[in-house]
């Protein structure tokens, strides 16, 4: 970390020009949870300024509030003034961390997330949980019921999940079905390769039936979103760093993600490196070349898929490709391309969805809460699927699934579309 000299503090330009207008009230999960002023983004601003202006004590109740904020940038979206509160509160995480660091932190982040192999062993335990059938058990025999209520939305986070992670089996070159058109990197993603290995495996199948030979490299870190959430600045980096030395030596034209938050991660590391003379080209070019599954297919043009899925489908925004990307419409198209499928647009799809990660874990009560407000959105859809194309949204989704008992099932929208692709066998 930084010596106490050396400090990366937040700017006055970050929160000095708030007029306090109120514009971002309405469009916070969290002050429209509690309508309260501390838990709006004029609130955290207001506590930010406080705080670093000496006119308020930087307690852990005010650093709370930064960790309250789900970093679902819709403040950031509508400030006229352009103050960005979202950001503010990650900067407020760092500066903290800094001035006091916390060792676990950098036991989980420097430790463990930078390191796949000692993730896949970590995470050894819950696939033998569904392995050894004593997830079926608890399922059957509903165990799981008797849970404590935080434990039981916490096990129904989880997807069915691979025997092995994808890292492990997924060759580092896939060629493309028929004529290669173009060679692409793939980022494989921790949660992605740990909980979601069929929709990464989906992804790469969509991207050799449409002309690509895929490169996935196996020694690729987390992109650092965890790390950036918790403060430590430092560790994404490193991972920043790595990351972009890794693709850097296979060659490739574009940089492919399935994964909502490592896509606005990736796409940051040319900022986060602006200032690194050895690095801020190379980190510009890397997060140039970024792409997520949906947005680089409706650019390529994808071939559409003749096989049918006959079913109503709605979409959930996740944040981090709407706000973070600037990605909407892509993942839209993509399932109204699938034959049969039924779109139909939910309200508030673009509304946060309450997992921002770890919030469930961290924040259980507003986590549910604004949970709640998806779910009502969700069913009133009256659709049979939800897709959605980030990991941590998917989960929260299960959740929310799960306690209503519902039989809405929640995918990726890639993963629609490989089996549309697959029922024809084309
Ligand atoms: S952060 Fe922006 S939108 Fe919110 S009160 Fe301040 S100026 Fe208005
Ligand atoms: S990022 Fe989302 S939760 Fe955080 S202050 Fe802004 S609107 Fe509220």
């Amino acid at each position: 970390m930084s010596q106490k000299n050396d400090l990366h503090k937040p700017s006055e330009n970050e929160y000095l020009s708030c007029i306090r207008c109120g514009l971002c009230l309405s469009n916070c999960p969290t002050y429209r949870e509690y309508l309260t002023e501390t838990a709006s983004p004029r609130g955290r601003v207001a506590l930010a300024r406080k705080g670093l202006e000496g006119d308020l004590k930087l307690t852990p109740n005010l650093y709370e509030q930064m960790y309250a904020c789900f970093d679902c940038l819709a403040c950031n979206e509508i400030c006229p003034v352009g103050i960005r509160p979202a950001d503010l509160a990650l900067e407020m995480r760092y500066f903290q961390e800094q001035m006091n660091p916390k060792r676990w932190k950098g036991t989980l982040f420097s430790g463990l997330l930078s390191k796949p192999k000692s993730m896949e062993r970590v995470t050894f335990p819950l696939r033998l949980y569904q392995m050894l059938g004593v997830r079926r058990l608890v399922y059957a025999l509903g165990l799981r019921l008797l849970m404590p209520g935080q434990l039981r939305d916490m096990e129904a986070m989880l997807p069915h999940l691979p025997q092995r992670p994808l890292r492990s089996v997924l060759p580092e070159i896939t060629e493309s079905h028929g004529r290669s058109a173009r060679k692409v990197g793939f980022f494989l993603g921790c949660a992605q390769s740990l909980l979601f290995a069929d929709e990464s495996a989906a992804t790469v199948r969509v991207l050799a039936r449409n002309g690509c030979t895929v490169i996935t490299p196996r020694d690729a870190k987390c992109c650092g979103m965890p790390a950036m959430g918790y403060g430590r600045q430092d560790t994404v980096l490193d991972m920043a760093r790595h990351n972009i030395e890794v693709f850097e030596k296979s060659g490739i034209e574009k940089i492919i993600t399935d994964c909502a938050t490592c896509g606005s991660t990736l796409k940051e590391y040319g900022k986060l490196l602006s200032d690194d003379p050895r690095w801020a080209e190379r980190a510009k070019s890397f997060s140039g070349r970024v792409r997520d599954i949906s947005e680089f297919l409706m650019e390529i043009p994808i071939i559409k898929p003749e096989g049918a899925i006959d079913a109503r489908i709605t979409y959930h925004d996740p944040c981090h490709l709407r706000r973070g990307q600037d990605v909407r419409q892509e993942p839209r198209e993509l399932i109204k391309m699938i034959n049969g499928a039924e779109f139909v647009e939910m309200n508030e799809a673009d509304w946060c969805c309450g997992s921002a990660g770890s919030q469930l874990i961290t924040h259980y009560g507003t986590s549910l809460k604004v949970l709640n407000r998806k779910m009502d959105n969700v069913e009133g859809s009256g659709a049979d699927i939800i897709a959605s194309g980030c990991p941590g949204c998917q989960m929260q989704l299960n959740v929310g699934v799960r306690r209503r008992r519902s039989k809405i099932r929640v995918v990726h929208p890639v993963l629609l579309l490989d089996e549309a692709y697959s029922k024809k066998g084309t």
